[in-house]
């Protein structure tokens, strides 16, 4: 007869270990006062929306919301393969790539591994290694940048992830590729490096890569890339990984089999046949985040420079004027910016590169607040 189990019985349902270490998520907020003009620029969403021929695919594509999607999102996988000439059968999409992080953790790291990230990296990270029972391990920044030493100091043998967002968010920073190579290089073999390059399509910099070259020259790199940020259909959730064979399998085995939509499949197809519009987005976000740089700089802020379509501004420690006193007042004029304390940040705000008009009144109002008119 097997021993019995002397344990008490919980008296109602408990996650595994780890769930409840989980601090909840909170978005960028979408909401004032009732009446109120809302401009939101809290969370990095397409200053200029999504193209025209995306909307006209995902209206085409109601009259069939009775049938399952196709579940290998072939032709999408097709449409990205021929933009940027890889391999369909190692593209694998997801529901975002937040569903993405969340199916590598989980299929990577198990309880007592170790899952590690920069000081100032994209809170999914972690929320996605508690979701695993596994521990999140923040290594320091350097000047608001990942600091590859630091993060090869932190590797231990419990380590299995290594998330990096290049360019990261909420720093608006990047980290040129012979850093990446490097982090890589001295990474164990066993440990799956990921490089989410969700802001890679903003990037005019010379010398940054998002991570194809190393996809293909090793066996535990994962790009992840996402059509929420530059393409401009953060609603609808679509997000893709580049993997290895390996890798590409485990995804395969792990995700739900109809994780992204009909409609998703078919905007991101015009999408990303949509090449004009893509230009036009980016040049867009260049000019807008050049003059937004510009003036926040000249009000007397220290704004970090940005590669992406936000900028991390750092507001002054004095009584009146800090990031949290700034956040209240744009607040109260419907103009929403996100606070960045739970990213370790407590005296910056991040702003969203909007529309121009967006722009120009978001500084407006934060001349106004600094110059103390409480009108
Ligand atoms: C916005 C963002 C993503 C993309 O998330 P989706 O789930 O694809 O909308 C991924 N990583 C980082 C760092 C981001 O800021």
């Amino acid at each position: 007869m097997p021993p019995v189990d002397q344990r008490p019985v919980p008296e109602k349902p408990r996650p595994r270990a780890g769930i409840m270490d989980i601090a909840p998520y909170v978005g960028g907020r979408s909401k004032a006062e009732p009446g109120q003009r809302v401009i939101k620029l809290s969370s990095n969403e397409s200053g200029i929306g999504p193209s025209p021929k995306a909307i006209d695919a995902y209206k085409a594509a109601a009259g069939d919301m009775h049938r399952y999607p196709d579940g290998g999102a072939t032709t999408l996988r097709a449409a990205i393969a021929t933009r940027f000439d890889i391999p369909a059968d190692r593209i694998v999409c997801g529901s975002g790539s937040d569903e993405l992080i969340h199916l590598l953790t989980t299929a990577y790291a198990a309880p007592g591994d170790e899952v590690l990230y920069s000081e100032h990296g994209f809170l999914v990270y972690p929320i996605s290694a508690h979701a695993a029972g596994a521990t999140p391990v923040k290594a320091p920044e350097k000047d608001l940048r990942t600091d590859v030493d630091a993060l090869l100091a932190a590797v231990t043998p419990a380590t299995k992830l290594v998330y990096l967002a290049n360019p990261n968010n909420p720093t608006g920073t990047f980290i040129p590729p012979a850093e990446v190579a490097r982090l890589h290089a001295g990474l164990p073999r066993h440990v799956l490096l990921v490089l989410d390059a969700a802001y890679a399509e903003f990037v005019d910099a010379e010398d940054y890569e998002a991570g194809f070259a190393l996809v293909e020259a090793a066996e535990n790199v994962v790009m992840l890339r996402t059509f929420s940020k530059l393409y401009g259909l953060a609603a609808l959730r679509l997000g893709w990984a580049y993997c290895p064979e390996g890798v590409a399998d485990v995804l395969n085995r792990i995700r739900g089999p109809f994780n992204v939509s009909s409609a998703a499949q078919a905007a991101g197809v015009a999408s990303l046949e949509d090449t004009a519009f893509l230009e036009e987005a980016r040049r867009h976000n260049t000019t807008w985040r050049a003059w937004l740089t510009g003036r926040l700089t000249q009000l007397g802020l220290e704004v970090t420079p940005s590669v992406t379509n936000f900028l991390l501004v750092r507001f002054p420690d004095e009584a009146g004027r800090t990031a949290a006193e700034a956040d209240a007042y744009l607040t109260a004029r419907g103009i929403l910016l996100r606070r960045v304390a739970a990213y370790g940040l407590p005296a910056h705000l991040r702003i969203s590169i909007g529309t121009g008009e967006e722009c120009e009144l978001a500084a407006a109002a934060i001349a106004d607040f600094l110059r103390g008119d409480a009108s």
